[in-house]
């Protein structure tokens, strides 16, 4: 008998012992079995049955699963992404995330043991306490939750909502986790977390990125609300920025869209930035090396990691962004390399040149 003959439950279940990244080599046994390799719609099967209908727009099937990705992703992203779609529920929770932005002062951190001592037997929090919305499609719940939205011993009402319910995901707005998702069926931020956050599933990744943008890109038609919701995103973005220290500067960003960005934040200009390319950071012949004769403070900037994630969720960052560690130990980028360490040692020693722990 044939494997390929074996019902897809049977092929399931033996790949189940194969580890996704050794399963090439286990296709490659068998002459019928290494045909399923192009059998999209075999790995499809097997993505919608661990609950994954999703993908990144640039992968197969088969890619998903080969990379591991496929146990790693959050399954409960899709239903609050294809309800974006509806007007009348995205301009609902495009209401419930401008009300809440407008109710969190901007420098909550998100996290406040007391508050919870406080506010057990009430079901609403305190407005400043507010550091989250309900995503799912209809619901109007915002409240709070602690910095990471994990710890058991202090659940917040976000996670209560979630027992109460059922209803999975939510979207921080603290200002250290500003736009971030948070899932409490996997227990685990999706989409953006960790330093990088280059490794995670880029399907989740991807998904993420269009729902947090389509919020945070639709702005209200009403003058004063929508003057009133900028100016807390300022705020909230001034202030990511500022809690970047200097040494965690490390990623290559095009200086012309970085300025572009620090006129919005500091009110010259109420453009809001369109997506980050770094395109004239590339050789015209490869748009993955980076030219070696770009200048610090004239082609680019540095930004630190949550900045850079940031950027990525919520401006969207078309094509690869470099992180000056990659550039270290290649001769071509020594110049690019010694200015950027010439930059931190400055930094570090504060304007007059005068070490700031002295
Ligand atoms: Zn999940
Ligand atoms: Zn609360
Ligand atoms: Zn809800």
């Amino acid at each position: 008998m044939l494997f390929l003959e074996l019902p897809n439950e049977i092929l399931w279940c033996i790949l189940h012992f194969v580890p996704p990244q050794d399963s090439l080599v286990f296709l490659k046994t068998c002459k019928s079995l290494y045909q399923l390799k192009n059998d999209e719609l075999f790995w499809r099967e097997l993505a919608r049955h661990n609950g994954i209908i999703y993908l990144h727009p640039n992968q197969t099937w088969w890619q998903l699963y080969v990379s591991g990705d496929l146990k790693k992703t959050c399954s409960h992203i899709h239903s609050s992404y294809r309800f974006l779609n509806d007007q009348i529920i995205k301009q609902d929770k495009c209401d419930l995330f401008w009300n809440t932005l407008l109710l969190i002062s901007a420098d909550s951190s998100g996290y406040d043991t007391n508050h919870h001592q406080e506010q057990k037997k009430s079901n609403c929090c305190q407005e400043q306490k507010i550091n989250g919305i309900c995503l799912y499609p209809n619901c109007q719940f915002k409240g709070c939750g602690d910095a990471t939205f994990a710890p058991e011993s202090n659940p917040g009402h976000l996670r209560e909502h979630y027992h109460a319910t059922g209803h999975t995901l939510v979207l921080k707005l603290s200002s250290l986790h500003f736009c971030e998702l948070f899932c409490y069926a996997c227990n685990k931020p999706v989409g953006f977390w960790g330093f990088p956050s280059m490794d995670k599933p880029i399907g989740e990744r991807y998904l993420v990125r269009r729902i947090v943008q389509s919020l945070m890109n639709t702005l209200p038609t009403d003058q004063e609300l929508k003057k009133k919701v900028i100016e807390r995103r300022r705020a909230i973005e001034r202030r990511l920025v500022w809690s970047q220290q200097s040494h965690e500067d490390s990623y290559i960003i095009e200086r012309k869209w970085f300025m572009r960005w620090n006129e919005f934040l500091f009110e010259k200009s109420d453009q809001i930035p369109d997506h980050l390319t770094n395109k004239t950071l590339f050789k015209h012949h490869d748009v993955k090396e980076l030219r070696s004769d770009i200048e610090l403070g004239t082609d680019f900037e540095l930004v630190g990691g949550v900045v850079r994630s940031y950027i990525e969720r919520v401006y969207d960052i078309d094509g690869p962004v470099i992180s000056a560690y990659e550039l270290q130990w290649k001769p071509e980028y020594r110049k690019i390399s010694e200015s950027i360490l010439f930059r931190r040692h400055i930094m570090q020693r504060g304007p007059q040149g005068v070490p700031t722990d002295l």
